[in-house]
């Protein structure tokens, strides 16, 4: 394993798993944040035993200043800092800039550093959109952007594949492979929620009074950090170039609400159990900006595989159900959800 990891956006749900679980392995960890002063005791309090094995540094996605001294010294980097909002931006390019200059700002401080390990937190939105016929997806496939995707889609989909033709062009010695995580699940240690942990706090909270017909995939953030630590460590020609989707399978949001109800019953009394008409989702657009951005999703299966990443990084994923429970349960024992 290599010895030290830069990890950037280490404040972030995934990011911070990441390293979590490199610091829990022995490795040293530099991770990126964009407020040092804001950040970094928050941190220290997560890992409190760190000490010097955990370095923080103040680097942004769009400026350069910082990335010198966060890449000195690494083996290895997983880049996951990327800008993931709740809401719809007034423009795209909010996100997709970021997306695709810091991916390739993060590419090119390790290329300076001399390092040849790269995991990108690439995302399904890189694989499953575009393609109204298709229902299936797996790691060959990629969104559609002729298809006028919404502005996260875009920005992760550019992101990729910006990284992919930089290292084909200007770094064919660095092992560069992407994470795509489908929706991201599972233990949370604070109470600043990624954005697909709202969906399961807005299902216990009763902020969502009937169910949408809409569905996502489920993946465990222990498994998607997994992922990025077995892209490591894995010999080069295993990993080169290659797509690794972390998915269990598709739920609908009525089955997600009724996996919560049946395992954590005592959690669930705000749990909606009726369906929303989709003529009512589309009324409730007119005036509702979140409802809005999850029209187009009524009725959508985007089934994509992880079965690729089980099989060659040789690990098995942890149950959907299990990791929504784990979910529902933390959302509760932290404090952030009142049931
Ligand atoms: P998150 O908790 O919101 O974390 C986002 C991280 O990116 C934070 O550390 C944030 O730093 C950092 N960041 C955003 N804009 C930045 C900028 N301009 N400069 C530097 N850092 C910036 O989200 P997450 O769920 O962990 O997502 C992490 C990655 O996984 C993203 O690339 C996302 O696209 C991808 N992903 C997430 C999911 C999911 O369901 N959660 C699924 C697929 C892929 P600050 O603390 O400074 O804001």
């Amino acid at each position: 394993m290599a010895g030290t990891v830069l990890v950037t956006g280490g404040t972030g749900y995934i990011g911070g798993e990441v390293v979590d679980q490199l610091l829990a392995k022995g490795c040293r960890v530099h991770t990126t944040v964009r407020n040092k002063q804001k950040s970094e005791p928050r941190l220290r309090e997560r890992w409190p035993e760190a000490g010097e094995r955990l370095k923080v540094f103040q680097a942004d996605l769009m400026s350069d200043d910082g990335w010198v001294e966060a890449n000195a010294g690494c083996d290895a980097v997983a880049h996951v800092a990327s800008p993931f909002p709740l809401g719809r931006p007034k423009d795209k390019d909010e996100l997709v800039i970021p997306a695709r200059e810091g991916t390739l700002r993060a590419l090119r401080f390790a290329k300076g550093a001399g390092i040849t390990r790269f995991v990108q937190t690439s995302s399904a939105a890189a694989i499953a959109y575009g393609h109204p016929a298709q229902d299936h997806f797996d790691h060959t496939d990629w969104t559609n952007l002729d298809a006028n995707v919404p502005p996260y889609i875009e920005s992760k989909t550019v992101a990729e594949r910006a990284a992919r033709e930089w290292v084909q062009e200007n770094a064919p010695e660095m092992v560069f492979c992407s994470v795509n995580p489908v929706a991201v699940f599972g233990p949370v240690y604070n109470d600043d929620l990624s954005t697909s942990i709202e969906m399961v706090k807005r299902i216990i909270n009763g902020s969502i009074p009937l169910i949408p017909n809409m569905g996502i995939c489920v993946t465990d953030v222990r498994d998607v950090a997994k992922a990025h630590i077995l892209a490591i460590e894995a010999p080069a020609d295993s990993v080169r170039d290659e797509r690794f989707p972390t998915s269990v399978k598709f739920m609908w949001i009525g089955e997600m609400a009724e996996c919560i109800r049946q395992r954590a019953p005592e959690l669930s009394g705000k749990v909606p159990k009726r369906r929303m008409p989709d003529w009512l989702a589309h009324t409730l657009a007119l005036f509702m900006p979140e409802m809005k951005q999850i029209t187009g999703e009524l009725g959508n299966v985007r089934d994509v595989s992880g079965k690729h990443t089980e099989e060659v990084l040789g690990f098995t994923f942890i149950p959907a159900e299990e990791t929504l429970e784990v979910t529902a349960r933390s959302l509760v024992e932290r404090g952030i959800v009142k049931v």
